[in-house]
């Protein structure tokens, strides 16, 4: 995801690259880049121009000192105000109430039925909720057999009744069931239409009215482009939702929506939808989201998931390796065995700094896996612990011994380095707080 909106500005930075210092001359040939990337992923016109200017105002602002260069400077102001675009801080759903009351809405096949199943499952695992799925659409009865299929897969109940046609009447008696058998949440799944129409909307608007939900959600298919915008607007100039859901960032998506969205409805973007399985959904941070975008991988995301799913004391020690600078070919083929083990792979490896581009156009099943790990496999222990001194024989020798080629030992060789690297950054606070201070 966003991968097309990443190289674009790596390629506006690039113009900056070697010039001393940021003036207006070159920082409008950037400017014009970003302007065009962010047009390209499908922001709107007013939020990219508004967007140049403010960078373009702050960029010039600031002198560059000889510790970075214009273009580092410009990724970090530019992260700034993604971050900013965005929404600034992360916005946490509401649940409280007796029960707290969920109200999910968004066009059919916007990916609405999956995500509240999804939402139940967060509720359910990450904060241990009693959680009631709802289902209410009445025009399709397939929709209800799918909510209970995922409420039987999450060992969630479904509260639903074919019999009646009225969505108002099935949310109220959802609810009442949730209080009386005392439920913590209840997610209201409703109807949706191909197209923003007008029954619709009097209908969730009716059902909204009726339940006083905690939340109100807007599910919307982030590939939708400028679409999903106009349709977020069309929602919320009816129903005045809390906040919103973006599916199927894991797509083939250009991004722009998550970064429109927020300005044109000014709602924040809660969650969003990364996969069709029940675990795909994380948390909207905009600050990740910016990391993303410019390309410096999502190592936050990372080290939070892998924590979940590993050792917690492992976790450790290798953070502190990657502190000491000594993350070698064993801790990298530990941590792809542990990447294997947690399914989503290709999610999962963009995520890794540097990783994320080369993995861009690779097919990743486990054999791409078994590539990698026969070239580290085939490298003498201390190769792994000291890979600078695999020269051109020693790569021969594992190219030979991996069945791959010197082009395929160099990637890999590549790859460490860039995520030792960035991995080391990102670790050291003592580093980025320096940064930081140098780009005041
Ligand atoms: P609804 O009509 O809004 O309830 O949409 P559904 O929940 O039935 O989803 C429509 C399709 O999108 C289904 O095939 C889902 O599996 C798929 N889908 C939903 N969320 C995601 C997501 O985050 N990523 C991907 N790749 N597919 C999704």
């Amino acid at each position: 995801m966003f991968e097309n909106l990443t190289d674009k500005f790596e390629r506006a930075f690039k113009v900056l690259k070697g010039q001393g210092q940021i003036t207006e001359i070159n920082v409008a040939e950037t400017l014009k880049e970003v302007r065009r990337a962010l047009l390209d992923a499908d922001v709107n016109f007013k939020t990219a121009k508004e967007f140049t200017n403010t960078v373009k105002e702050k960029a010039l602002g600031r002198d560059v000192l000889t510790a970075v260069s214009p273009g580092q400077l410009m990724v970090k102001i530019c992260h700034e105000e993604l971050v900013e675009l965005m929404g600034g801080n992360e916005v946490d759903i509401n649940i409280k109430g007796n029960p707290g009351i969920i109200l999910m809405s968004g066009l059919q096949g916007s990916g609405k039925t999956t995500f509240t199943g999804k939402l139940g499952n967060y509720l359910k695992t990450k904060k241990h909720k009693n959680v009631l799925l709802a289902a209410c659409d009445v025009y399709r009865p397939a929709a209800i057999d799918q909510l209970h299929v995922l409420g039987e897969q999450l060992g969630i109940e479904v509260f639903s009744n074919k019999e009646e046609k009225n969505p108002v009447l099935i949310a109220q008696a959802a609810v009442q069931h949730a209080k009386s058998k005392g439920f913590n949440v209840v997610i209201i799944d409703t109807a949706g239409r191909l197209a923003v129409d007008e029954h619709m909307m009097d209908e969730i608007a009716a059902v909204k009215k009726a339940i006083n939900p905690t939340e109100t959600l807007f599910v919307v298919d982030s590939m939708t482009g400028q679409d999903a915008v106009n349709t977020a607007k069309a929602f919320n100039d009816r129903i005045d939702f809390d906040g919103v859901v973006l599916t199927k960032l894991d797509g083939d998506t250009r991004g722009g929506a998550a970064l429109s969205i927020k300005s044109v409805v000014n709602k924040p973007i809660k969650f969003v939808g990364t996969g069709e399985k029940m675990d795909a959904l994380d948390v909207f941070y905009p600050s990740r989201m910016a990391d993303r975008i410019l390309g410096m991988g999502d190592v936050v995301s990372l080290v939070e998931r892998a924590q979940e799913q590993f050792d917690e004391e492992e976790a450790r020690k290798l953070q502190k390796r990657i502190h000491k600078d000594q993350f070698d070919f064993n801790d990298f083929l530990g941590q792809l065995q542990q990447v294997k083990k947690m399914g989503n792979v290709k999610d999962l490896m963009g995520m890794i700094p540097g990783m994320g581009k080369a993995m861009k156009d690779v097919e990743i099943e486990d054999d791409a896996f078994k590539h990698i790990e026969a070239i580290i496999y085939s490298m003498t222990p201390k190769e792994r612990t000291n890979p600078e001194i695999i020269n051109g024989p020693r790569k021969a020798r594992i190219a030979k011994g991996s069945g791959t080629s010197i082009q395929d030992v160099n990637k890999l060789l590549k790859q460490f380095g860039d995520t030792k690297k960035m991995m080391k950054m990102m670790s050291n606070p003592k580093n980025m707080m320096g940064m930081m201070k140098q780009l005041k």
